[in-house]
Protein backbone atom coordinates (compact mmCIF):
# COMPACT_ATOMS: atom_id res chain seq x y z
CA UNK A 1 0.00 0.00 0.00
CA UNK A 2 1.07 3.39 -0.70
CA UNK A 3 0.92 4.98 2.54
CA UNK A 4 -1.32 7.68 3.74
CA UNK A 5 -3.86 6.64 0.85
CA UNK A 6 -7.09 6.05 2.14
CA UNK A 7 -9.37 3.28 1.38
CA UNK A 8 -12.44 3.47 -0.78
CA UNK A 9 -15.68 1.89 0.11
CA UNK A 10 -17.72 0.45 -2.67
CA UNK A 11 -21.37 -0.74 -2.37
CA UNK A 12 -20.98 -4.33 -4.45
CA UNK A 13 -25.23 -3.91 -4.62
CA UNK A 14 -24.76 -0.43 -6.57
CA UNK A 15 -25.72 -0.46 -10.38
CA UNK A 16 -25.55 -4.21 -11.84
CA UNK A 17 -24.96 -5.27 -8.77
CA UNK A 18 -22.39 -8.34 -10.27
CA UNK A 19 -18.90 -8.86 -10.62
CA UNK A 20 -18.11 -6.61 -12.68
CA UNK A 21 -17.62 -4.05 -9.93
CA UNK A 22 -15.59 -6.13 -8.36
CA UNK A 23 -13.17 -6.42 -11.43
CA UNK A 24 -13.11 -3.07 -12.27
CA UNK A 25 -12.42 -2.24 -8.72
CA UNK A 26 -9.43 -4.31 -8.43
CA UNK A 27 -7.94 -3.20 -11.31
CA UNK A 28 -8.38 0.16 -10.34
CA UNK A 29 -7.04 -0.17 -6.34
CA UNK A 30 -4.14 -1.44 -8.28
CA UNK A 31 -3.91 1.30 -11.14
CA UNK A 32 -4.31 3.70 -8.28
CA UNK A 33 -2.34 2.51 -5.26
CA UNK A 34 -5.73 3.07 -3.35
CA UNK A 35 -6.93 0.08 -1.12
CA UNK A 36 -10.71 -1.07 -1.16
CA UNK A 37 -13.12 -2.47 1.07
CA UNK A 38 -16.16 -4.04 -0.95
CA UNK A 39 -19.31 -4.48 0.99
CA UNK A 40 -22.56 -6.53 -0.43
CA UNK A 41 -20.69 -8.41 -2.92
CA UNK A 42 -22.49 -9.85 -5.76
CA UNK A 43 -25.44 -8.99 -3.89
CA UNK A 44 -27.82 -9.07 -7.24
CA UNK A 45 -27.34 -12.58 -7.66
CA UNK A 46 -29.03 -15.59 -6.84
CA UNK A 47 -25.74 -16.68 -5.15
CA UNK A 48 -24.15 -13.62 -4.09
CA UNK A 49 -20.74 -13.57 -2.37
CA UNK A 50 -17.30 -14.76 -4.29
CA UNK A 51 -17.36 -17.60 -6.13
CA UNK A 52 -14.69 -19.37 -7.44
CA UNK A 53 -14.84 -17.17 -10.52
CA UNK A 54 -14.29 -13.69 -8.80
CA UNK A 55 -12.07 -15.31 -6.45
CA UNK A 56 -9.45 -16.24 -8.77
CA UNK A 57 -9.93 -12.60 -9.76
CA UNK A 58 -8.90 -11.93 -6.84
CA UNK A 59 -6.17 -14.27 -6.42
CA UNK A 60 -5.21 -13.30 -9.80
CA UNK A 61 -4.84 -9.16 -8.57
CA UNK A 62 -3.35 -10.06 -5.32
CA UNK A 63 -0.54 -11.95 -6.86
CA UNK A 64 -0.07 -9.44 -9.85
CA UNK A 65 1.00 -6.55 -7.29
CA UNK A 66 1.63 -8.25 -3.61
CA UNK A 67 -1.40 -7.10 -2.13
CA UNK A 68 -2.37 -7.74 1.41
CA UNK A 69 -5.88 -9.46 1.46
CA UNK A 70 -8.49 -9.98 3.74
CA UNK A 71 -11.89 -11.56 3.09
CA UNK A 72 -10.66 -13.84 -0.20
CA UNK A 73 -13.24 -16.86 0.17
CA UNK A 74 -15.55 -18.44 -1.22
CA UNK A 75 -19.25 -17.08 -0.66
CA UNK A 76 -17.15 -14.03 1.42
CA UNK A 77 -19.58 -10.41 0.77
CA UNK A 78 -16.87 -8.55 2.47
CA UNK A 79 -13.22 -7.88 0.64
CA UNK A 80 -10.72 -5.32 1.89
CA UNK A 81 -7.89 -5.27 -1.04
CA UNK A 82 -4.62 -3.42 -0.27
CA UNK A 83 -2.62 -2.79 -3.52
CA UNK A 84 1.34 -3.09 -3.50
CA UNK A 85 3.31 -2.19 -6.84
CA UNK A 86 3.55 -4.75 -9.75
CA UNK A 87 6.67 -6.66 -9.39
CA UNK A 88 5.72 -9.67 -11.37
CA UNK A 89 6.65 -10.70 -14.48
CA UNK A 90 5.27 -14.35 -14.91
CA UNK A 91 2.08 -15.52 -13.56
CA UNK A 92 0.24 -18.61 -13.64
CA UNK A 93 -3.53 -18.63 -12.66
CA UNK A 94 -5.46 -21.55 -11.89
CA UNK A 95 -9.17 -21.02 -11.48
CA UNK A 96 -9.74 -24.63 -10.41
CA UNK A 97 -12.68 -25.00 -12.09
CA UNK A 98 -13.74 -23.90 -15.38
CA UNK A 99 -14.61 -20.39 -14.96
CA UNK A 100 -13.84 -17.98 -17.20
CA UNK A 101 -10.28 -17.06 -17.86
CA UNK A 102 -11.35 -14.45 -19.89
CA UNK A 103 -12.37 -12.39 -16.81
CA UNK A 104 -9.12 -12.86 -14.72
CA UNK A 105 -7.68 -11.41 -18.14
CA UNK A 106 -10.16 -8.41 -17.82
CA UNK A 107 -9.33 -8.04 -13.48
CA UNK A 108 -5.01 -7.61 -14.72
CA UNK A 109 -4.71 -6.56 -18.08
CA UNK A 110 -5.17 -3.17 -17.90
CA UNK A 111 -3.31 -2.72 -14.43
CA UNK A 112 -0.79 -4.54 -16.11
CA UNK A 113 -0.98 -2.26 -19.22
CA UNK A 114 -0.59 0.75 -16.62
CA UNK A 115 2.31 -0.39 -15.07
CA UNK A 116 4.21 -0.25 -18.07
CA UNK A 117 6.41 -3.72 -17.37
CA UNK A 118 6.14 -6.36 -18.95
CA UNK A 119 4.06 -9.43 -18.00
CA UNK A 120 3.18 -13.10 -19.53
CA UNK A 121 0.37 -14.67 -17.82
CA UNK A 122 -0.98 -17.96 -18.46
CA UNK A 123 -4.46 -18.65 -17.27
CA UNK A 124 -6.10 -22.14 -16.75
CA UNK A 125 -9.79 -22.17 -16.64
CA UNK A 126 -12.91 -22.27 -18.92
CA UNK A 127 -11.82 -20.32 -22.53
CA UNK A 128 -15.82 -20.36 -23.53
CA UNK A 129 -17.78 -19.54 -20.70
CA UNK A 130 -21.53 -18.47 -21.43
CA UNK A 131 -21.78 -14.92 -20.04
CA UNK A 132 -18.20 -13.82 -20.30
CA UNK A 133 -16.38 -12.98 -23.32
CA UNK A 134 -15.04 -15.99 -25.53
CA UNK A 135 -11.89 -16.34 -25.91
CA UNK A 136 -11.94 -15.03 -29.45
CA UNK A 137 -13.96 -11.78 -28.23
CA UNK A 138 -11.73 -10.82 -26.59
CA UNK A 139 -8.59 -11.36 -29.05
CA UNK A 140 -10.14 -10.42 -32.34
CA UNK A 141 -13.10 -7.92 -31.28
CA UNK A 142 -11.23 -5.84 -28.10
CA UNK A 143 -7.43 -6.16 -28.17
CA UNK A 144 -7.52 -4.63 -31.88
CA UNK A 145 -8.98 -1.65 -30.05
CA UNK A 146 -5.94 -1.62 -27.36
CA UNK A 147 -3.66 -1.69 -30.20
CA UNK A 148 -5.02 1.04 -31.84
CA UNK A 149 -4.30 3.08 -28.67
CA UNK A 150 -0.65 1.92 -28.46
CA UNK A 151 -0.68 -1.42 -26.23
CA UNK A 152 1.66 -4.08 -27.05
CA UNK A 153 -0.58 -7.05 -25.82
CA UNK A 154 -1.20 -10.59 -27.20
CA UNK A 155 -3.43 -13.82 -25.99
CA UNK A 156 -3.12 -16.97 -27.16
CA UNK A 157 -5.76 -19.58 -27.14
CA UNK A 158 -3.76 -22.64 -25.69
CA UNK A 159 -5.84 -25.09 -25.16
CA UNK A 160 -9.96 -24.97 -25.26
CA UNK A 161 -11.86 -25.37 -21.90
CA UNK A 162 -15.61 -25.08 -21.94
CA UNK A 163 -17.98 -24.80 -19.00
CA UNK A 164 -19.45 -28.31 -20.02
CA UNK A 165 -22.32 -29.85 -21.67
CA UNK A 166 -25.03 -29.26 -19.25
CA UNK A 167 -24.81 -25.67 -20.47
CA UNK A 168 -23.97 -24.20 -16.68
CA UNK A 169 -21.34 -21.91 -16.37
CA UNK A 170 -19.36 -23.65 -14.96
CA UNK A 171 -18.19 -21.42 -12.36
CA UNK A 172 -18.75 -24.02 -9.27
CA UNK A 173 -17.60 -27.62 -11.51
CA UNK A 174 -14.31 -29.32 -11.03
CA UNK A 175 -13.27 -30.34 -14.89
CA UNK A 176 -10.31 -32.50 -15.10
CA UNK A 177 -9.74 -30.79 -18.74
CA UNK A 178 -9.29 -27.27 -18.25
CA UNK A 179 -8.52 -24.63 -20.90
CA UNK A 180 -5.28 -22.44 -20.90
CA UNK A 181 -5.07 -18.90 -22.51
CA UNK A 182 -1.76 -16.86 -22.17
CA UNK A 183 -1.56 -13.29 -21.82
CA UNK A 184 1.53 -11.43 -22.80
CA UNK A 185 2.64 -7.74 -22.47
CA UNK A 186 5.25 -5.57 -23.46
CA UNK A 187 5.99 -1.96 -22.07
CA UNK A 188 4.12 0.97 -23.74
CA UNK A 189 1.63 4.26 -23.01
CA UNK A 190 -1.96 3.87 -24.19
CA UNK A 191 -2.94 6.89 -25.91
CA UNK A 192 -7.10 7.92 -27.08
CA UNK A 193 -9.15 6.89 -29.66
CA UNK A 194 -12.23 7.65 -31.39
CA UNK A 195 -14.29 4.82 -32.33
CA UNK A 196 -17.48 6.74 -34.30
CA UNK A 197 -18.10 5.15 -37.87
CA UNK A 198 -19.79 1.64 -38.18
CA UNK A 199 -18.46 1.86 -42.00
CA UNK A 200 -19.31 -0.98 -44.89
CA UNK A 201 -19.06 -4.72 -43.72
CA UNK A 202 -15.69 -5.97 -44.90
CA UNK A 203 -15.48 -9.74 -43.86
CA UNK A 204 -17.72 -11.65 -42.11
CA UNK A 205 -17.58 -15.60 -40.84
CA UNK A 206 -19.74 -18.00 -38.61
CA UNK A 207 -17.64 -20.77 -37.02
CA UNK A 208 -19.28 -23.35 -35.00
CA UNK A 209 -16.83 -24.72 -32.55
CA UNK A 210 -17.42 -28.47 -31.29
CA UNK A 211 -15.98 -29.95 -28.27
CA UNK A 212 -16.81 -33.93 -28.17
CA UNK A 213 -20.19 -33.58 -29.43
CA UNK A 214 -21.50 -34.68 -32.74
CA UNK A 215 -21.03 -33.06 -36.15
CA UNK A 216 -24.64 -32.38 -37.23
CA UNK A 217 -24.83 -30.05 -34.28
CA UNK A 218 -21.98 -27.37 -35.89
CA UNK A 219 -24.40 -28.81 -39.34
CA UNK A 220 -27.87 -27.63 -38.57
CA UNK A 221 -26.24 -24.12 -36.78
CA UNK A 222 -24.56 -23.46 -39.90
CA UNK A 223 -27.71 -23.88 -42.01
CA UNK A 224 -29.74 -21.35 -39.58
CA UNK A 225 -26.89 -18.64 -40.07
CA UNK A 226 -26.83 -19.80 -44.01
CA UNK A 227 -30.83 -19.02 -43.89
CA UNK A 228 -30.98 -16.42 -41.84
CA UNK A 229 -28.20 -14.11 -42.89
CA UNK A 230 -27.43 -14.83 -45.99
CA UNK A 231 -23.77 -16.06 -45.29
CA UNK A 232 -21.86 -18.04 -47.94
CA UNK A 233 -20.90 -21.46 -47.40
CA UNK A 234 -17.52 -19.80 -48.12
CA UNK A 235 -17.87 -18.11 -45.27
CA UNK A 236 -19.13 -20.89 -42.51
CA UNK A 237 -16.36 -23.23 -40.78
CA UNK A 238 -16.38 -25.65 -38.14
CA UNK A 239 -13.56 -26.17 -35.83
CA UNK A 240 -13.98 -29.53 -33.74
CA UNK A 241 -11.58 -30.04 -30.78
CA UNK A 242 -11.10 -33.01 -28.86
CA UNK A 243 -10.49 -31.74 -25.27
CA UNK A 244 -11.69 -28.98 -22.91
CA UNK A 245 -14.85 -30.85 -21.74
CA UNK A 246 -17.93 -31.08 -23.91
CA UNK A 247 -19.07 -27.81 -25.48
CA UNK A 248 -20.22 -26.29 -28.38
CA UNK A 249 -20.41 -22.52 -29.12
CA UNK A 250 -21.33 -20.47 -32.28
CA UNK A 251 -19.03 -17.50 -33.23
CA UNK A 252 -20.83 -14.68 -35.68
CA UNK A 253 -18.37 -12.10 -37.09
CA UNK A 254 -18.45 -9.47 -39.00
CA UNK A 255 -15.60 -6.99 -39.37
CA UNK A 256 -15.87 -3.21 -40.08
CA UNK A 257 -12.92 -0.54 -40.89
CA UNK A 258 -13.06 0.71 -37.56
CA UNK A 259 -13.39 -3.08 -35.63
CA UNK A 260 -15.47 -5.91 -35.33
CA UNK A 261 -18.15 -7.70 -33.52
CA UNK A 262 -18.19 -10.94 -32.32
CA UNK A 263 -21.81 -12.78 -31.39
CA UNK A 264 -21.49 -15.90 -29.32
CA UNK A 265 -24.26 -18.49 -29.15
CA UNK A 266 -23.24 -21.11 -26.45
CA UNK A 267 -24.62 -24.86 -26.86
CA UNK A 268 -26.97 -26.24 -24.57
CA UNK A 269 -28.20 -29.78 -23.45
CA UNK A 270 -31.40 -29.70 -24.08
CA UNK A 271 -31.57 -26.80 -26.41
CA UNK A 272 -31.68 -27.58 -30.13
CA UNK A 273 -29.11 -26.21 -32.26
CA UNK A 274 -31.44 -24.66 -34.38
CA UNK A 275 -32.48 -22.43 -31.79
CA UNK A 276 -29.00 -21.87 -30.77
CA UNK A 277 -28.25 -20.81 -33.98
CA UNK A 278 -31.14 -18.60 -34.29
CA UNK A 279 -30.58 -16.46 -30.91
CA UNK A 280 -27.18 -15.82 -32.04
CA UNK A 281 -28.11 -14.69 -35.48
CA UNK A 282 -31.31 -12.85 -34.17
CA UNK A 283 -28.40 -10.91 -31.83
CA UNK A 284 -26.11 -10.02 -34.61
CA UNK A 285 -29.05 -8.69 -36.81
CA UNK A 286 -29.76 -6.23 -34.04
CA UNK A 287 -26.39 -4.78 -33.80
CA UNK A 288 -25.83 -4.86 -37.94
CA UNK A 289 -29.82 -2.56 -37.76
CA UNK A 290 -27.75 -0.43 -35.48
CA UNK A 291 -25.32 0.79 -37.29
CA UNK A 292 -22.96 1.31 -34.77
CA UNK A 293 -19.13 0.45 -34.48
CA UNK A 294 -19.37 -0.77 -30.68
CA UNK A 295 -21.48 -3.87 -29.60
CA UNK A 296 -23.41 -3.63 -25.85
CA UNK A 297 -20.07 -5.89 -24.37
CA UNK A 298 -17.34 -3.96 -25.92
CA UNK A 299 -18.79 -0.85 -24.62
CA UNK A 300 -18.33 -1.70 -21.22
CA UNK A 301 -15.05 -2.98 -21.55
CA UNK A 302 -14.02 -0.25 -23.54
CA UNK A 303 -13.94 2.17 -20.59
CA UNK A 304 -11.42 1.29 -18.42
CA UNK A 305 -8.64 1.11 -21.40
CA UNK A 306 -9.88 5.10 -22.42
CA UNK A 307 -10.56 6.22 -18.79
CA UNK A 308 -6.40 5.07 -18.49
CA UNK A 309 -5.91 6.56 -21.74
CA UNK A 310 -7.11 9.60 -20.27
CA UNK A 311 -9.60 9.81 -23.19
CA UNK A 312 -11.58 8.66 -26.20
CA UNK A 313 -15.01 8.02 -27.44
CA UNK A 314 -17.08 5.60 -29.09
CA UNK A 315 -20.45 5.39 -30.50
CA UNK A 316 -22.82 2.87 -29.17
CA UNK A 317 -26.08 1.59 -28.84
CA UNK A 318 -27.72 2.59 -25.99
CA UNK A 319 -26.10 1.26 -22.81
CA UNK A 320 -26.30 -1.81 -20.89
CA UNK A 321 -26.32 -1.80 -17.03
CA UNK A 322 -22.87 -3.28 -17.04
CA UNK A 323 -21.68 0.02 -19.14
CA UNK A 324 -23.11 2.50 -16.70
CA UNK A 325 -22.41 0.64 -13.64
CA UNK A 326 -18.84 0.77 -14.80
CA UNK A 327 -18.54 3.96 -15.50
CA UNK A 328 -19.78 4.36 -11.67
CA UNK A 329 -17.28 2.19 -10.46
CA UNK A 330 -14.36 4.31 -12.41
CA UNK A 331 -15.52 8.01 -11.33
CA UNK A 332 -14.62 6.04 -7.67
CA UNK A 333 -11.32 6.35 -8.88
CA UNK A 334 -10.25 8.67 -11.66
CA UNK A 335 -10.98 12.18 -11.88
CA UNK A 336 -12.14 11.01 -15.97
CA UNK A 337 -15.06 12.54 -16.66
CA UNK A 338 -17.40 10.34 -18.91
CA UNK A 339 -20.22 11.95 -20.52
CA UNK A 340 -23.42 10.07 -22.63
CA UNK A 341 -24.29 11.76 -25.55
CA UNK A 342 -27.54 11.30 -27.50
CA UNK A 343 -26.96 10.34 -31.34
CA UNK A 344 -30.17 9.68 -32.84
CA UNK A 345 -31.25 5.87 -31.92
CA UNK A 346 -27.59 5.57 -30.72
CA UNK A 347 -25.46 7.20 -28.07
CA UNK A 348 -21.56 8.49 -27.45
CA UNK A 349 -19.47 8.32 -25.14
CA UNK A 350 -16.56 10.39 -24.17
CA UNK A 351 -13.78 9.96 -22.18
CA UNK A 352 -11.98 12.87 -20.77
P1 LIG B 1 -22.07 -12.23 -12.04
O1 LIG B 1 -22.10 -13.71 -11.84
O2 LIG B 1 -22.03 -11.48 -10.83
O3 LIG B 1 -23.02 -11.74 -13.10
P2 LIG B 1 -19.73 -12.17 -13.60
O4 LIG B 1 -18.49 -11.73 -12.96
O5 LIG B 1 -19.78 -13.55 -14.05
O6 LIG B 1 -20.75 -11.78 -12.55
P3 LIG B 1 -20.73 -9.94 -15.07
O7 LIG B 1 -20.60 -8.98 -13.96
O8 LIG B 1 -22.09 -10.21 -15.61
O9 LIG B 1 -20.12 -11.30 -14.83
O10 LIG B 1 -19.76 -9.40 -16.28
C1 LIG B 1 -19.59 -10.15 -17.42
C2 LIG B 1 -18.58 -9.51 -18.38
O11 LIG B 1 -18.50 -10.36 -19.51
C3 LIG B 1 -18.99 -8.14 -18.90
O12 LIG B 1 -17.83 -7.39 -19.20
C4 LIG B 1 -19.69 -8.49 -20.23
O13 LIG B 1 -19.63 -7.46 -21.20
C5 LIG B 1 -18.85 -9.66 -20.69
N1 LIG B 1 -19.61 -10.56 -21.57
C6 LIG B 1 -20.66 -11.33 -21.25
N2 LIG B 1 -21.10 -12.03 -22.33
C7 LIG B 1 -20.31 -11.69 -23.36
C8 LIG B 1 -20.23 -12.05 -24.73
N3 LIG B 1 -21.09 -12.92 -25.28
N4 LIG B 1 -19.28 -11.50 -25.49
C9 LIG B 1 -18.42 -10.61 -24.97
N5 LIG B 1 -18.40 -10.23 -23.69
C10 LIG B 1 -19.33 -10.75 -22.89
Amino acid sequence: MREGLSAIDIDGSGGEGGGQILRTSLALSIITGRPIAIRNIRAGRAKPGLRRQHLACVIAAQDLCGATVHGAEVSSKYLEFTPGAIQREDLAIDIGTAGSTTLVVQTILVPALAAKRALRATVHGGTHNPMAPPFEFLDRVFLPHLHAMGARVTLTLDRHGFAGGGGGRGIERDVKERGQLTLTIEPGELRPIEVLDAGPITARSATAVLARLPTHVADRELIVVKESLGFAASECSIREVGHGGTGNVLLLEVERAQGRELVAGFGEQGTRAELVASRACADLAAFLAAEVPVGEHLADQLLLPLALAGGGAFRCAPLSRHATTNIETIGLFLDVPIRVEPAGDAVIVRVG
